[in-house]
């Protein structure tokens, strides 16, 4: 019988070779595939149905043009992506992601974690992700929509609702979601709501949603916390990020007693040493889509500094990264460790280096993987299908309880499978595993597809 640890790097080599230049689908594979050998050796079944091999090619991947006509006439073309990665447990869904560093590897990457974290909400969701290398910033309203209808012409033919179900991601809101569910509606005539999430309330969209990924982040930290006797209140926190997912969890942290004292965005970050205003930010952000950095003119007390990395020699007691992949390094993670950080919580995709994460777990910081830590977006993008399926809207106490109540299982979950597989605490391994078996057995059960 093949060794575990012998058949987890076959394959993860088979993966490189197959993917070349991809280094973030290779990150996120390694960081699944080396999670998983204590669960080979109980389970050589895995092996025996060949899982990895399986698991790690995408059921499919789209790649299509996208083409507009800016504001100044001129043709311009994008690329835009869909992996539909897995439907063993439910249709394909995850986020479209516009931003210009999108490509295959990013795509991959996302949709692969997607699986994962998907399973772990214990909802009925496949993993896939999308998006396009197009940049949102500067674009007007006119641009946004005649590229995002131009998206939709074509992803259209491949998304249903119970086919796959895209949502939003980094540069895809609700304005996006708005003008992606007009075209779809209109080229596919009849109105199906469930075939995307994160809709405006007024045509199907869920209460708190928008909510859902920072709460569920902070929920997701809290669970943490309590188990050593800690708490957010008085506690500080920096968040990195300003868009969607950073903006709620600071309100759900600073709810929760907490001072967040610094946010960034993709040019800079700002410290306040009273405490972020998040009127502010939400103003700058959501309605004026603005930079950062103009927050200081409203609160001359604060202090902006270019470059986002920096955010994270601010001391803290809890760092939420919620910006992008890879924006916490080796150096920023030790910083941030001899600075007293007590727990890290990722409520975006991937933000730790795997030698960040390293250092984290060897110091005994409690650690939040994202794959965990931020499903509550998807989460309650699953409760939306729900409603939208019953034809009916929850109130927004029932949503939230149910998100709560979905982020407090998979801290469990994902504590438990730890214990089991001789990694007690270790919430990266143990979130990996949890995702993991429900959609291996699904899997073996579907048989050799
Ligand atoms: N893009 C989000 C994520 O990374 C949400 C996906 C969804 O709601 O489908 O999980």
């Amino acid at each position: 019988m093949q060794v575990a640890k012998d058949y987890v790097n076959e394959v993860y080599e088979a993966v490189k070779k197959r993917n070349p230049n991809e280094s973030e689908f290779h990150q996120a594979v390694k960081e699944i595939f080396d999670s998983l050998v204590p669960v080979f050796t109980k389970h050589p079944k895995y092996m025996d149905n060949g899982i990895l091999e399986r698991i790690s090619e995408p059921e499919r991947i789209i790649t299509f043009r996208v083409p507009w006509v800016d504001d100044q006439g001129k043709v311009r073309v994008n690329r835009g992506f869909r992996v539909q990665f897995n439907s063993s447990i439910g249709p394909y869904k995850g986020g479209i992601r516009f931003h210009p560093s999108v490509n295959a590897s990013i795509i991959k990457f996302l949709g692969f974690e997607q699986i994962f974290k998907n399973s772990l909400t214990g909802q009925p969701i496949g993993g896939g992700k999308g998006g396009a290398d197009f940049d949102p910033k500067g674009k007007s309203d006119g641009e946004i929509m005649r590229f995002t209808q131009s998206f939709m012409t074509e992803l259209c033919k491949y998304i249903g609702p119970d086919i796959d179900i895209p949502a939003g991601d980094i540069g895809v809101g609700a304005r996006e979601i708005g003008f992606m569910f007009g075209q779809y509606k209109r080229i596919h005539g009849g109105y199906e709501a469930g075939v995307l999430t994160g809709k405006g309330l007024e045509y199907g969209g869920s209460l708190n949603r928008t909510e859902a990924t920072g709460y569920g982040t902070v929920y997701f930290v809290e669970e943490m916390l309590k188990d050593k006797g800690l708490s957010f209140a008085g506690s500080t926190v920096v968040v990195s990020g300003s868009g969607n997912v950073a903006i709620y969890a600071i309100e759900k942290a600073t709810q929760l007693g907490a001072k967040v004292a610094a946010c960034s965005d993709s040019n800079g970050y700002i410290y306040d040493p009273n405490g972020i205003n998040l009127e502010t930010v939400k103003r700058l952000k959501e309605v004026e889509r603005k930079r950062i950095s103009e927050y200081v003119k409203e609160h001359p007390h604060a202090e902006y500094y270019e470059g986002c990395i920096g955010i994270w020699s601010i001391p803290c007691d809890i760092a939420l990264p919620c910006a992008t992949q890879n924006e916490i390094n080796d150096v920023s993670a030790q910083i941030l460790i001899a600075n007293g950080v007590k727990a890290v919580g990722e409520g975006a995709n991937m933000p730790s280096k795997p030698e960040a994460i390293n250092a984290f777990l060897s110091n005994n910081i409690l650690f939040g993987p994202a794959k965990a830590a931020n499903a509550g977006g998807v989460a309650v993008s699953a409760l939306e299908m729900a409603q939208n399926s019953m034809r009916l809207s929850w109130t927004s106490e029932e949503v939230d309880v149910k998100l709560h109540e979905i982020m407090i299982n998979i801290y469990q979950n994902s504590m438990k499978a730890a214990e089991e597989y001789g990694y007690p605490g270790n919430l990266m391994v143990g979130a990996n595993i949890a995702g993991f078996i429900k959609v291996a057995d699904a899997m073996v059960m579907q048989g050799i597809i």
